[in-house]
């Protein structure tokens, strides 16, 4: 009866989880709104009012900015090109480095690439999966320009520490607020902790309108220098004289108005679908207590942890067997998820791949065919991306840690007590796990 799913047991539950789905009438009627206007996007790359774009791109950009307390959001088509183009507001160009965390997505470690600056990688916490300014302090060199804190998984990073550092070293700090929509950290919101906040309205995202962004920022500067970005900013330059053309190659980052209206409708329920994920990790954090080797997310009582994902962190030596076989057993206790059927049962065996890993990395191939920026005749540092560069985030990657989505809205009571029950079945039965081990 105990028998675990992955040795030919019954496996805790066979019947589909319930899919995270928040697109309902709301958002429809507002696209259909935007559809009857005929006005699809009404921006215009040229100086013009309409530089700054429709009616709602506008009033998403405002009601953003109200909701996170900073005097300007700029919308953007997604999260990489609301880091793109922050990292070119800050002026980042050739020689320059740029401090990246290395356990993130891949968008956060190739901004800098776009401008030919060097992302330096530093290590994270080994808590909280940030970096911190112990880890970042060690990276600073003369060639420094910014920093990207990545808030990872739903928590933010410890950023007064950060800051007085960044002050001390006169840096930019860009907060890449992807994962925490509507975290706060000492009460504050996030995306003004740092001189820029950069927030995805992708579909994986706590709210979405299928692809999407938004950079908060309480500098004049840094505002105008985005939508100079977002919008060509070459074709502006002769009639608004900014005074500097550096980075003033614009791009087209601009939002739709369908986008901007699903996504207003979305921000109106993002306390909403932010607390209930916040609840049933609570839930399902009282069912879990009690495995010994596994150990709940560590949130300072700074944070208010939104939960992206649930990253658990698991330890070998007491289990007795690896983590890649725990979470193969976990998959086979439970289904997939409804509108993710492909993927299994969303457990994951870490998170990505620590980026210094990635090809363009070990191989110093990013721009162009001549190495550059990495060994570019105005870059005078050297950089190593060695495998090992960053413990902390290795050993949390390759053996501790366990993340799943098995508590995002929609889930009932029934579903989070069957995912308690596998982890359960799991880590009560470790030991008919000895035989796969590799
Ligand atoms: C999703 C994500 C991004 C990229 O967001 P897009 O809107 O898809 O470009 C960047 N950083 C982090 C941490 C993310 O999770």
């Amino acid at each position: 009866m105990n028998k675990l799913a992955i040795l030919g047991g019954a496996p805790v539950r066979t019947k589909i989880f319930p899919s995270y789905q928040t697109i309902g009438q709301e958002e429809k009627e507002a696209a259909n709104k935007v559809f009857d206007s005929g006005i699809l996007s009404n921006f215009i790359g040229a100086w013009h009012p309409n530089f700054y774009g429709g009616d709602r791109v506008i009033e998403l950009e405002q009601k953003w900015a109200d909701k996170y307390q900073a005097r300007h959001a700029v919308s953007v088509n997604s999260a990489t090109s609301g880091l793109y183009a922050a990292v070119g507001a800050v002026g980042v160009g050739p020689g320059d480095e740029v401090i990246v965390s290395p356990y993130t997505m891949s968008a956060s470690v190739t901004a800098p690439l776009i401008f030919n600056a060097v992302p330096v990688f530093a290590d994270i916490d080994p808590d909280t999966y940030c970096l911190s300014a112990e880890t970042i302090r060690e990276k600073i060199t003369p060639r420094t320009k910014a920093i990207i804190v990545v808030h990872i998984f739903g928590q933010p990073a410890d950023m007064d520490p950060i800051m007085q550092l960044a002050a001390k070293h006169n840096l930019i700090v860009i907060e890449d607020c992807a994962q925490v929509p509507m975290a706060t950290y000492g009460g504050r919101p996030v995306g003004t902790l740092g001189h820029m906040g950069v927030f995805s309205l992708n579909y994986h995202k706590h709210i979405h309108c299928g692809e999407g962004g938004i950079v908060t920022t309480n500098d004049e500067n840094f505002c105008e220098r985005l939508m100079y970005i977002r919008n060509h900013a070459e074709a502006v330059a002769a009639a608004k004289m900014p005074n500097t053309l550096v980075n003033m190659i614009g791009f087209n980052f601009r939002l739709g108005e369908i986008e901007a209206a699903i996504a207003i409708s979305q921000l109106d329920k993002a306390d909403v679908l932010v607390e209930q994920r916040i609840e049933n990790v609570k839930y399902l954090e009282s069912k879990l207590d009690g495995i010994d080797c596994l150990n709940m997310p560590h949130v300072t009582n700074l944070n208010r942890h939104v939960y992206y994902v649930h990253a658990l962190k698991y330890d070998p030596m007491q289990g007795g067997v690896s983590r890649d076989t725990v979470v193969d057993a976990l998959k086979a206790e439970l289904p997939s998820t409804e509108l993710r059927e492909k993927e299994g049962a969303l457990i994951g065996k870490g998170y990505v791949k620590p980026l210094y890993h990635l090809p363009i990395f070990q191989n110093q191939m990013a721009y162009g065919n001549l190495k550059c920026p990495f060994q570019c005749p105005h870059y005078e540092g050297t950089i190593d991306y060695a495998p090992g560069l960053c413990p902390n985030a290795e050993k949390a990657h390759f053996k501790q840690v366990i993340t799943h989505e098995l508590m995002r809205p929609g889930m009932s009571i029934c579903d989070l007590n069957d995912v308690a029950n596998a982890f359960h079945k799991v880590f009560e039965n470790l030991d008919q796990l000895q035989s796969l081990q590799s």
